[in-house]
């Protein structure tokens, strides 16, 4: 059993690099991460919350364009394999089980540039 819980990629311009580029999206319940594929600019997100809530709920306005994406996961909640809601902003990243609600509410914590980890 592997302890990943989300991992998916979104393709947009990167808020530093400005090039379209696929952002990739890793999540597991103690980090999420957020990495630009084409100039490694990474943002860590630490988990605040765990709990039941309605969607939106834990929703802020960022500084830029939210990403909403789903994801299909399994629930640490209700345990069933469904789809999740992904929002994810520059200040948050939540993770909402569509099934039962159950919500995972990270806040960013650190952004750097990962130069080293993007030698092909
Ligand atoms: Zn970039
Ligand atoms: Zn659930």
């Amino acid at each position: 059993m592997s302890d990943r819980f989300i991992f998916t990629k979104y393709r947009t311009d990167c808020y530093h690099c400005k090039q379209i580029a696929d952002q990739t999206i890793k999540a597991v319940p103690y980090q999420a991460q957020v990495a630009c594929d084409n100039c490694g600019a990474t943002r860590i997100y630490v988990p605040r919350v765990q709990d039941v809530a309605k969607s939106g709920s834990y929703t802020k306005i960022g500084c830029y364009d939210l990403w909403e994406l789903v994801e299909t996961a399994q629930c640490r909640h209700c345990h069933v394999t469904g789809p999740h809601a992904l929002t994810i902003g520059c200040r948050h990243f939540t993770i909402r089980c569509n099934n039962c609600g159950f919500t995972h509410f990270y806040k960013s914590d650190i952004e750097y540039i990962a130069k080293d980890e993007l030698k092909n």
